[in-house]
């Protein structure tokens, strides 16, 4: 008793169970009414049982006492009384399967609004998360809480269902059991006390192994996830007998961990049902005598008829009731995955709310920022301080991991600093209303991500009330219009992933439009040009140009062909912030600037710095 209180408080503490908790409340009613159906089916298999029992008294012609009826039925022809009885029990069996249809039907519609519900729950609760903590978790494992969840959760209540309504029917048969010979049932409580036992031995086990089957599955399957997306990639490498094999050492594993599961889970069923054989037998031996003990000869056979066909669905009830325990250890280790991703104390979570920011009037400044990112060793910035002025262009440079496309996340704020601050018109981001910083914020990345629809809803994205009009000006404006007018459906072609394949520079364009149409105060570039063709390059810088005039602008700078008119260029190198001025200064300076500038533009025109 005191295991299955302490299990019912652990679980009801788990937020998986206090998610089934607030399901069940939002749909209260229809799980009554399923209950009740439960209950309705459980009380009419009692009641066949008592039908057949009487039908069979009759038979013998003995002279039963029952409430209710007494023994008026016995001056009443006996084969229409009979047949009455078998019909009333056949009628009763079949309303019971219409109740158990119903039952069926109605949680199998509740599961199913239990999956769109938490799918989208989910969905709102990563959206939810800080980008830094959404950057921990792998694609796969968030397309897996995604798409299992949902299924988890409700299968779990659909457990739990089974789970009772076998625990009623359960009952019902006891109470035959009892009515017709208690002193049978010591037989039946042996056969619990046995199950019991074997539950307790069994159980933990399965729920240790499958939680780590669990947590495996998801490896195996983030593996292949990121295998197929990294495919052009491992092409490349012709690393694709690599990538095989681990998949095979992954699997084997996987497959151990399965087949032992398989040998624990089959377990308790097979063995459970020996039990229920033996104590059977025993029952027919003991049985005739103990039942002859207080009722006359000729009802004893009737009466262990309807015993041991009774102890039968009983034996298969209790059975149904030890297998959904099983059942729900199974589902242990995707509930205890769940729960991981559910608990709020090692999550954080966008902060949303805050100052309204009416806009940018003076500056932006850095303040002796550091970042380092969870898990690293050393930080990705170190106290770097600096100045962005409104309405001028700021070029970031540097080498390959020097740190400036964290510099880009920090001012989105994507991630916030370890230690410093970034001051907004002297105001600390982290006070204000991200909702309204990133309404003033465009953001034209290396990462040009297409949806797969319309090239008019792509470039819409930028400011979802645009009207057609203002989405072919900022077309363009980003210099796309021209190949855009090329395409077989112009703006309505379908792109992406299963739609028409654009080209790098037309990606670009098309994501350069999507940030024109937007008109952010504040812009941050991620100039990565050096991809693209001439044409493409010149087309880009030229839209670039434009588009950079009375705003403040974040650059970070690829070729330096492309930013020696910024107002200040910052260069960094190994998180610091080294050199800072005008091309000009920093040319006079000798520094690293100048090395590069050497190196990129006068010594090998098609280096870049990445
Ligand atoms: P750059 O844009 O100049 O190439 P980054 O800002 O991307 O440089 O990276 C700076 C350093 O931070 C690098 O050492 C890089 O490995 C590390 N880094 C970048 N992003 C992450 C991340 N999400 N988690 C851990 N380390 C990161």
């Amino acid at each position: 008793m005191k295991y299955w209180r302490t299990y019912v408080k652990r679980l009801v503490r788990q937020p998986a169970y206090r998610l089934v908790l607030h399901i069940l409340n939002k749909y209260r009613l229809r799980l009554l009414f399923t209950f009740l159906l439960g209950s309705g089916v459980a009380f009419l298999e009692g009641s066949t049982y008592v039908l057949i029992y009487l039908a069979l008294g009759v038979l013998s012609g003995t002279k039963i006492d029952m409430p209710f009826v007494g023994d008026r039925l016995l001056h009443w022809p006996k084969p229409q009384v009979v047949s009455l009885l078998i019909g009333a029990a056949i009628l009763v069996q079949i309303f019971q399967s219409a109740l158990k249809y119903t039952s069926a039907l109605i949680t199998a519609y509740l599961g199913n609004r239990i999956n769109l519900y938490l799918k989208e729950r989910i969905m709102h609760r990563i959206f939810g998360f800080s980008y830094a903590c959404i950057t921990r978790y792998r694609y796969g494992e968030l397309l897996d809480y995604i798409s299992t969840s949902g299924m988890t959760i409700s299968i779990l209540i659909q457990t739990w269902n089974r789970l009772i309504l076998h625990s009623l029917m359960t009952i019902a048969y006891l109470a035959v059991l009892i009515w017709i010979s208690p002193i049978l049932l010591i037989a039946t409580l042996i056969v619990s006390a046995g199950l019991l036992l074997i539950q307790r031995q069994v159980v933990p086990r399965i729920e240790k192994n499958s939680r780590k089957l669990a947590n495996n599955t998801v490896l195996v399957d983030s593996f292949i996830v990121e295998s197929i997306q990294g495919i052009r990639l491992i092409y490349s490498f012709n690393q694709q007998l690599q990538i095989l094999k681990k998949l095979h050492h992954l699997q084997m594993d996987l497959l151990k961990l399965n087949d032992r599961q398989v040998r624990w889970s089959a377990l308790p069923q097979p063995l459970s049902q020996a039990l229920v054989t033996t104590i059977l037998g025993i029952m027919l031996l003991f049985g005739l005598w103990i039942l002859s003990q207080d009722r006359p000869l000729n009802l004893v056979l009737p009466a262990l008829a309807t015993f041991i066909s009774a102890y039968n669905r009983f034996a298969n009830q209790g059975q149904s009731v030890v297998n959904q325990l099983a059942d729900l250890a199974q589902r242990f280790g995707a509930v205890a995955r769940l729960n991981e991703f559910l608990t709020n104390e090692d999550k954080e979570f966008l902060r949303v709310e805050g100052k309204p920011f009416p806009g940018l009037r003076r500056e932006i400044r850095f303040d002796r920022v550091t970042l380092q990112y969870p898990g690293t060793e050393t930080p990705a910035l170190v106290e770097v301080s600096f100045t962005l002025p409104a309405g001028k262009v700021t070029a970031l440079v540097g080498a390959s991991g020097a740190g400036k496309s964290s510099v880009a996340d920090l001012l989105v704020g994507l991630y916030e600093p370890t230690a410093g601050r970034i001051l907004i018109d002297g105001v600390d981001r982290r006070e204000l209303s991200l909702a309204d910083w990133w309404a003033r914020l465009g953001v034209v990345s290396q990462d040009n991500f297409v949806f797969n629809t319309t090239i008019r809803e792509n470039i819409r994205f930028g400011r979802l009330n645009a009207t057609d009009a203002e989405v072919e000006r900022a077309a363009e404006a980003a210099y796309a219009a021209e190949f855009i007018e090329r395409l077989p459906q112009g703006y309505d072609t379908v792109v992406g992933e299963r739609g028409y394949r654009l080209s790098g520079g037309q990606r670009q364009r098309l994501a350069l439009a999507r940030a024109i149409l937007r008109q952010p105060e504040i812009l941050v570039l991620d100039e990565a040009t050096s991809a693209l063709d001439s044409h493409s390059e010149a087309l880009v810088q030229k839209a670039l140009y434009e588009f950079q005039k009375q705003r403040t602008v974040l650059v970070i700078a690829h070729r330096l062909s492309t930013i020696r008119h910024a107002d200040q260029i910052l260069v960094l190198e190994k998180g610091q912030l080294v050199e800072q001025g005008t091309h000009e200064e920093l040319l006079a300076q000798g520094g690293y600037y100048a090395r590069y500038w050497r190196l990129q533009v006068e010594g090998q025109p098609s280096a870049a710095l990445t």
